[in-house]
């Protein structure tokens, strides 16, 4: 048999056979260009990529990943962490390599008396909400429900339940990680504890998590949610009121604007909202958003929690191609409406959108050095999404979605989060760890010294 050598991705050489002895010791599959399923497990939600690795190792349990980390860094690979895929710089699949690919670890165990769960690292927010809903409880996820946890924790998770509960690192409990020297350890407040501050924030530097444990809250399963929407032309007054409507709200309320456009529709900008609450007592709250304006459309009521985590699913489709840019806000400021208003009537795709996220409440409450996720203090988080299907329009919507990014950097209050860095905004990587960047680095030196993990938002270990 001829030898089909292996890219590592970093110029060492490795032969078949070792690849095959590596295989045989696998309880997952080990796919190579030329399987069958190797096309489908290399492509990426963000269709804006076309890697080629050299080897996915689909893993299955803690094992198949102490034996990846392992692999990797004896034979020099270049190495990608795949959780749910939805990487917006594409990280989680390299060119030559190999992908440690955690999507078929999807278990979930529900603790309904102590209100905690522990998931693997494979698992979608669509899963966990599916299985903590089963017990009326919930923790913060994000608002698209076909992202990872992995990435999303690991990264800080801004999602409807932060204003109440904090960020999804807020609530982790604990996680197990194996570090870049192949141990299998368990971080925690009191296990690793340094370990864990890192992995709050810290971006998938430290190591790979095989599973999270998360604090769940009474949640559901209907709360007051959904959108209130207004004509593109009333944007400003729209933003205005919404500025002054969200310092005075409930930390029960988190409401998110965005510029979207629906199929065959005019742009509008909407007000989507969760009140975790009540029923009643949230109608009382967005009473106010029913008046103003008022508005184009009402489609704000009472509604299945895991209904509201799915509703911006559509806009976000796998295989299209995306392009972001984010920051952090103090305030939304006239000059920064100004900005988003006019972003969103020139935007070239109506695909394409921008969403101010909130960090208030629980979230704005903790201390900006208590986990890795520094930005606790800059209570708005705009990404401008640009997004396109054919090859074609690449350029018109990037140079969009970068005039608009520059326009609102000069506004902004200097920081980014992590996880909205697209593939070029790597040289902003200490702006998104902020004030924590100096101890992320000693931790990096501590727990991941060779920087094997390195296709992230990376940290270089300090000297
Ligand atoms: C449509 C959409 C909506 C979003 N909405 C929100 C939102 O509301 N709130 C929010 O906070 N974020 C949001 N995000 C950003 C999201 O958090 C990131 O894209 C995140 O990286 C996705 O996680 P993933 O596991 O799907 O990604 P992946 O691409 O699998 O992973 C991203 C990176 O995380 C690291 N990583 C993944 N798994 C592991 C692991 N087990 N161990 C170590 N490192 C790992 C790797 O570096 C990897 O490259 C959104 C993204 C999209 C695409």
């Amino acid at each position: 048999m001829t030898d089909r050598g292996v890219s590592t991705g970093t110029g060492a050489s490795i032969t078949d056979a070792v690849v095959e002895e590596y295989r045989a010791g696998l309880r997952g599959r080990l796919l190579r260009p030329g399987d069958d399923a190797y096309d489908e497990a290399r492509q990426l939600w963000n269709g804006m990529f076309d890697r080629q690795p050299a080897m996915i190792a689909r893993c299955v349990g803690a094992a198949d990943v102490v034996r990846a980390v392992n692999f990797g860094r004896e034979h020099r690979l270049l190495l990608a962490v795949r959780g749910g895929g939805h990487s917006f710089p594409g990280h989680s699949v390299c060119d030559g390599g190999l992908v440690i690919d955690l999507s078929r670890m999807r278990g979930i165990r529900v603790d309904p008396v102590r209100r905690a769960a522990r998931a693997e690292a494979g698992v979608k927010w669509i899963d966990l909400d599916h299985e903590t809903q089963a017990f009326g409880l919930a923790t913060t996820g994000g608002t698209a429900s076909d992202t990872g946890i992995a990435g999303l924790t690991l990264g800080g998770g801004l999602g409807w339940l932060s204003s109440k509960y904090g960020l999804t690192v807020d609530n982790l409990i604990s996680a197990d990680v194996v570090l870049a020297n192949g141990r299998l350890v368990t971080a925690s407040a009191t296990e690793h504890a340094d370990l864990f501050w890192g992995l709050r924030g810290g971006g998938g530097n430290f190591g790979v998590v095989t599973s999270f444990e998360f604090q769940l809250h009474m949640v559901g399963p209907t709360i007051l949610g959904g959108m209130v929407a207004y004509p593109l032309g009333q944007a400003k007054e729209v933003l205005r009121f919404y500025r002054e409507f969200n310092k005075a709200a409930p930390d029960e309320l988190t409401t998110y604007a965005a510029f979207v456009t629906p199929p065959g529709g005019e742009t509008v900008i909407a007000l989507f909202c969760c009140y975790s609450g009540s029923v009643d007592q949230g109608e009382e709250v967005v009473q106010p958003l029913k008046v103003f304006g008022p508005p184009a459309q009402d489609q704000l009521g009472p509604m299945p929690y895991v209904a509201l985590q799915q509703i911006l699913d559509e806009g976000f489709p796998a295989g299209s191609s995306y392009y972001t840019k984010g920051d952090f806000l103090a305030d939304l400021t006239d000059a920064a409406i100004d900005i988003f208003a006019e972003a969103a009537a020139t935007k070239p795709s109506p695909l394409s959108g921008v969403l101010v996220q909130t960090v208030r409440g629980a979230a704005g409450r903790v201390p900006s050095d208590a986990t890795a996720f520094a930005h606790r203090r800059l209570p708005y988080a705009p990404v401008i999404v640009s997004q396109w299907r054919e090859a074609a329009d690449a350029q018109k919507n990037v140079a969009w979605a970068r005039d608009f990014g520059k326009a609102l950097e000069r506004v902004a209050g200097g920081g980014v989060y992590v996880n909205d860095l697209s593939h070029d905004d790597m040289d902003r990587v200490r702006a998104a760890y902020g004030l924590n960047y100096e101890r992320l680095a000693a931790l990096k030196k501590k727990y991941d010294p060779d920087n094997l993990f390195r296709l992230n938002p990376n940290i270089s270990p300090a000297p």
